[in-house]
């Protein structure tokens, strides 16, 4: 993303003055504080942003004045960004794979807590600090998310009890993190996650300083506007019922669900036939999730004028402007009949996993970014 424009009323207002060519990102900052006092309100622990789902500026500072204080990051340049900005934040360094350098720079730049998962890497860590927070990331096999983050990190049940004894051992304080999957549909993901990390601290005998639950808190796709409140609600309830008296402090590092809302891509119509049209825009660009997340029900389509098209809904194939035949969407896109070339089809719901993942593939794919509304300082 490149240029940030304040200060423009509404998507379609700024479409029909400029009638751009190339993808724009239209950015609500007072849609993201929204969210984040929600987060900030509503969980029952520290709110950390998983700088990865959405690493703009406008972001970034835009949490920072909302009031987070604390951000996961994954690598070297991650933490750099967020140290430009937030000298003081908190950094979790929540990549549980290292090499020493990364671990040089983790330490430079402050880091206050780390995960592991296989003995290799946390012998790695010998070095840190004694007292500093070790926490051993745990993964189970929980149906339930978009998709399953355990398959690359993670350690099971058992790895993960022996790994928090040598936490211990080696003088650090130790915790236990997880990632329920991306995109989780309901409450029941923490729930598993929260009794086994009960579990596994109780068979290794340790008591925990923290439990941080991850990322996973849904977009909306679909009609259903996902429960956050409800989710928070449950996973209180789970930690007070599992772990009763001794029960560690709770973190939380959502991506998805603190910024996809706050963002919405318009793309532009190239061309249009019966049964297909071509976007300046597919899988190599802003749409790179759609193959795994897509939200075909949150696309709308104005002409060029701001008229809403309207007509009863046609499907059709939707191709990216590259000249790569997998630049498809995988579904045929409903959209209204009486779509025409130079109309913008507006993607509601993109700020994460969108601009992060574009690529200049061929010449295409980066999306200008135009912020909507009060800044909301
Ligand atoms: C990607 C990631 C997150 C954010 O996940 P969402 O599903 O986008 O909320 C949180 N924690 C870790 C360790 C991650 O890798």
């Amino acid at each position: 993303m490149s240029r940030i424009e304040a200060f423009h009323s509404s998507a379609a207002a700024w479409l029909t003055e400029h009638t751009p060519e190339r993808p724009v990102m239209f950015f609500e900052p007072g849609i993201l504080q929204a969210t984040a006092a929600r987060f900030l309100k509503g969980f029952p622990g520290m709110v950390t942003y998983a700088v990865k789902a959405n690493p703009a500026p406008g972001v970034l500072d835009n949490l920072l004045a909302a009031g987070v204080t604390g951000f996961d990051v994954a690598s070297p340049d991650e933490m750099a960004l967020v140290r430009d900005r937030a000298p003081e934040a908190a950094l979790h360094y929540h990549n549980p794979v290292r090499t020493r350098a990364e671990i040089a720079a983790g330490l430079d730049a402050g880091v206050t807590s780390w995960s592991v998962d296989r003995h290799g890497e946390l012998e790695k860590l010998s070095g840190l600090p004694k007292g500093s927070e070790v926490a051993v990331r745990l993964k189970l096999e929980v149906a339930g998310a978009a998709y399953d983050f355990g398959a690359k990190f993670g350690a099971g049940p058992e790895r993960a009890a022996d790994l928090l004894r040598r936490v211990v051992k080696m003088g650090f304080t130790p915790s236990l993190t997880f990632h329920p999957g991306t995109q989780c549909d309901s409450a029941m993901p923490w729930r598993r996650y929260i009794q086994a990390a009960a579990e596994v601290a109780q068979t290794a005998g340790v008591s925990l300083h923290r439990l941080n639950v991850g990322g996973g808190f849904a977009a909306r796709r679909g009609a259903a506007v996902p429960d956050l409140e409800g989710v928070f609600a449950a996973i209180a309830e789970e930690v007070a019922a599992r772990f009763g008296a001794d029960a560690p402090a709770l973190v939380c590092e959502p991506g998805r669900g603190m910024v996809a809302e706050c963002m919405t891509l318009a793309l532009q119509v190239k061309a249009v036939e019966e049964e297909v049209i071509f976007l300046n825009d597919g899988l190599y660009g802003s749409l790179a999730e759609w193959r795994d997340i897509a939200a075909s029900d949150r696309v709308s389509v104005v002409s060029p004028e701001g008229l809403q098209r309207e007509a009863a809904v046609r499907r059709r194939v939707a191709f990216g402007p590259t000249c790569d035949s997998l630049d498809v969407l995988p579904e045929p896109l409903p959209l209204p009949a009486d779509l025409a070339e130079g109309d913008y089809l507006l993607f509601a719901g993109m700020g994460a996993y969108s601009g992060a993942l574009a690529t200049g593939f061929n010449g295409y794919g980066m999306a200008r970014t135009v912020t909507l509304g009060p800044t909301g300082q």
